[in-house]
């Protein structure tokens, strides 16, 4: 059999030391390393010695995906992928806005003119002017898990801050447990919070209903984090919402798994890693506390969003400065995971949740719109996917249905690991069915992972 080098295969060479070439395949996310001769033999795939030696060797490395069949066509395997997990529906994730409406201000936050979606609106048992019932939502869960044959139900409290509607989520989670509990279907939830309303009690209430795992930010040290997410309104004695959220983290530290997000912008990185020493010396490291890091992605009205592609076609220095925010990023994850608080470096497949486009995913608002993507919230009608009221979904799922993979990324190295944001490239170029390109910021990171991981493993296996 022909074989070739796998198009997800990422070669880099003379890493630690002249002559030792390390393998990295972006679909298994297996590595290895080669010598010179290894490599002389890689290198003039399809063509090879028939030692059988070699035949060997190369039959290993294609066990983890290094080299494959020269009649693969990879792009139009990953494609037969993407149709697969399109068919599948039994998972189903609900991230719930609980309320739109949070005790932060920050400063991102109001850039995206987001603030216009945070308009109050909430859920509750007797129904109010813009929000739907808990029953109803009960009643579209439920109906879902029906309907879909669902085995796993995954739930996110989502705000807002989710904290300030807790009737509603009490009243949710206990009985979506309940539900679950009889039919035979693993229930648990999350919740993404500020973390100023989360103390230990709390979580010690909310993990009766399954609750497991919480995402709360901290942007930094005290004065960065400060600086960006202040308290929406200030009575009397400024309290540091820093102060407030590490003494919350600390309390509860153990109990649950907690990702800690911290949003990186160029004028907080140094606090960021401070942030990641901080929660090292705490300890923090084995009390299932971990670390990511996003750069800012506001959600946008229209208005908004246009005057932002257009100065994205207009401002090429955008992209150079969007890449040095990927370059500080995957400096800090490296950090990070250096002091215990990210397990495993490399990236993982992921799918976009607008391509996939099977409601697997979703994202439901107060007034009960759905939508595949919480980046989604407060722009065009056009791209939410439906109500909870109506059986009949579509919107941007039918329009996202009759997407595929540009030539472009088929043929890609980084495609398993690219969920070829649908909000991004709305973003960059007015059209969500249009091509992003995130190859630059690849090119950026994954060496850098790549080199880090292979040491940690060193330090490791020694
Ligand atoms: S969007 Fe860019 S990086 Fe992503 S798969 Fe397509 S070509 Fe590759
Ligand atoms: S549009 Fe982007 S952020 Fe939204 S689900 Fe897809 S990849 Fe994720």
């Amino acid at each position: 059999m022909k074989l070739k080098l796998s198009q997800f295969t990422v070669h880099l060479h003379d890493y630690p030391r002249s002559g030792n070439h390390i393998l990295y395949n972006t679909l298994t996310r297996a590595m290895s390393s080669i010598d010179d001769k290894g490599w002389h033999v890689l290198s003039g795939l399809p063509n090879t010695s028939h030692e059988p030696s070699v035949q060997e060797w190369l039959e290993a490395l294609v066990k983890n995906g290094f080299v494959v069949p020269q009649d693969v066509d990879e792009g139009e395997l990953y494609t037969q992928r993407l149709e697969k997990a399109r068919g599948n529906t039994d998972h189903l994730h609900v991230t719930l806005s609980l309320i739109q409406r949070c005790n932060f201000g920050c400063s991102y936050c109001y850039q995206g003119g987001a603030q216009s979606t945070h308009d109050g609106s909430k859920i509750t048992a007797e129904g109010v002017p813009g929000g739907i019932k808990t029953d109803e939502i009960l009643a579209f869960l439920k109906s879902q898990c029906e309907v879909r044959d669902v085995k796993r139900l995954y739930f996110t409290a989502y705000g807002g801050e989710p904290l300030l509607n807790k009737p509603a989520l009490l009243e949710i989670v206990s009985a979506m447990q309940t539900y679950c509990q009889q039919r035979e279907i693993r229930w648990s939830f999350g919740m993404v919070s500020n973390g100023s309303l989360l103390n230990r009690k709390t979580v010690l209430e909310l993990k009766k209903y399954g609750f497991a795992q919480v995402q709360i930010t901290i942007d930094g040290n005290k004065e960065t984090h400060d600086a960006s997410r202040p308290w929406r309104s200030v009575k009397g004695e400024e309290v540091s919402t820093y102060d407030i959220i590490m003494g919350n983290l600390e309390s509860w530290a153990g109990v649950i798994h907690t990702d800690v997000l911290c949003v990186v912008s160029e004028s907080n990185i140094d606090a960021a890693h401070e942030l990641i020493d901080t929660l090292a010396r705490k300890g923090l490291a084995k009390k299932r506390i971990r670390m990511k890091f996003s750069p800012i992605s506001p959600t946008y009205d229209d208005e908004t969003l246009e005057a932002v592609t257009q100065n994205f076609a207009d401002n090429p220095d955008l992209l150079k400065a969007e890449l040095e925010i990927i370059d500080a990023i995957t400096k800090l994850q490296i950090h990070a995971a250096q002091r215990g608080l990210i397990d495993d470096l490399r990236p993982r497949g992921t799918w976009c949740n607008v391509i996939r486009a099977n409601g697997q995913n979703v994202t439901i608002t107060p007034d009960g719109k759905i939508y595949s993507c919480a980046l989604f919230i407060g722009r065009n009608e056009k791209y939410d996917t439906g109500h909870i009221s109506k059986n009949a979904r579509g919107g941007l799922d039918n329009l996202m249905k009759t997407f595929s993979y540009p030539d472009e990324c088929k043929r890609c190295t980084y495609l398993p690991i690219c969920a070829n944001c649908r909000a991004d490239s709305l973003e960059k170029t007015g059209d969500i069915l249009g091509a992003n390109s995130h190859k630059a910021r690849f090119e950026v990171m994954l060496p850098q992972i790549i080199q880090a991981h292979y040491d940690l493993r060193q330090q490791q296996s020694n």
